[in-house]
């Protein structure tokens, strides 16, 4: 058998990590009620006081270590990390030194709003070992910003990437597609503007209308339309595309489905393989735009045959949630017959099979 490549790409594998242990606050230190945020439902975990969730970390950590879990990285989240008040701060930083000093971690992030960075805060977050702050950006964009309440604007978001950075630590960027305000195109520009402001992970949680918040109202009152879950799935794909390009990686699509969460989603793109389904759309869009451009640079005829070959890995991925990217594939020539799998890991190519292949004799699967 022989045949000729045609294009080739790289398909990113899942940088090994160490588990993460959150320690939701909700609401803590947080200047106001952004109008889509239910923190609560989110993390499923009500507002509570920062030494009640500390002595809770502590005893669980204990017990995973007594279990000879490995160390895992201990990471504030739910509410305002930056801004709560000195003495909660200070007492959380205390409690990461001593959890590393025993071995209990291996390391420390939290997530924070872009406006409430004072430098003394970032300094003591790095001396206390924090490697990582993630941003709730949640957009770039004044118009959507200020629709949404965020109470900052797009400069501000842009100043605090660099100060993060600046204060020695890795910025993480959390986008919010479909907020009020937001469009396809602006959410592109937005994912853009952070792998160019050095963003060295990013989040994407689509809006969703979630009860109990200023949104629900806005929805009920017809004053607010979600984005469809269709256009959200194509959009995130490019916007993966994006940062698979700059090999930053997408550490999560969609919120995490928390108990109490599902019955206060009133609306809004919401999947359970969100993040699968957009991977596959994603590897589709890929290989289609580099066959496209391989035909109009005339390195393949309109309608000669092709054969797609893929890591093994991604045998149950890149047809999509229940085979739903079939029709797409074979839209471009890549039918059941004309997919192979290789034990590489990171490789995807289409080839154009030699004229004497016999597909038949190839074990291969379908759709
Ligand atoms: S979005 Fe962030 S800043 Fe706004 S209320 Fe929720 S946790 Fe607080």
């Amino acid at each position: 058998m022989s045949s000729s490549r045609i294009v080739t790409l790289s398909w990113p594998e899942a940088a090994a990590h160490p588990p993460v242990f959150p320690v939701f606050l909700p609401f803590s230190g947080c200047p106001v009620r952004c109008v889509f945020c239910a923190q609560d439902r989110q993390t499923g975990c009500a507002p509570r006081q920062a030494a009640d969730a500390l002595a809770v970390a502590g005893r669980q950590l204990r017990e995973r270590a007594g279990r000879a879990h490995p160390a895992p990285e201990l990471a504030f989240y739910g509410g305002t990390f930056t801004a709560l008040p000195p003495e909660d701060f200070a007492a959380c930083l205390t409690f990461a030194r001593m959890a590393r000093h025993e071995g209990l971690i291996c390391g420390l992030r939290c997530s924070t709003r872009p406006d409430r960075l004072a430098t003394d805060r970032l300094a003591a977050l790095r001396e206390a070992g924090c490697a990582c702050v993630e941003l709730g950006v949640q957009s770039f964009a004044d118009d959507a910003l200020h629709q949404s309440r965020r109470g900052y604007d797009g400069e501000t978001a842009r100043a605090a990437c660099a100060a993060v950075r600046a204060a020695g630590m890795r910025v993480g960027v959390q986008l919010m597609p479909g907020m009020p305000g937001s469009r396809p195109a602006r959410f592109l520009e937005d994912v853009r503007l952070a792998l160019e402001l050095g963003a060295a992970c990013l989040r994407f949680y689509p809006c969703l209308v979630l009860e109990g918040t200023e949104l629900a109202a806005r929805w009920r009152a017809g004053g607010f339309r979600p984005w469809p879950l269709s256009m959200t799935l194509d959009v995130l794909a490019e916007a993966l595309a994006l940062a698979q390009r700059a090999g930053v990686p997408v550490i999560r699509m969609g919120l995490a489905p928390e108990a109490g969460l599902t019955a206060a989603v009133l609306a809004g793109p919401r999947h359970p393989a969100l993040g699968a389904r957009v991977q596959a759309r994603c590897l589709w869009r890929q290989v289609a735009r580099l066959l496209a451009r391989a035909r109009a640079e005339g390195r393949l005829g309109g309608d000669a045959p092709v054969r797609l070959v893929l890591p093994r890995r991604l045998q149950g991925m890149y047809r999509g949630h229940a085979g739903e990217l079939a029709p797409l594939w074979a839209r471009l020539g890549v039918t059941p017959a004309r997919v192979r799998f290789h034990e590489g890991r990171r490789e995807v190519f289409v080839e154009r099979p030699d004229v004497s292949d016999d597909d038949a004799a190839i074990p291969h699967e379908g759709f």
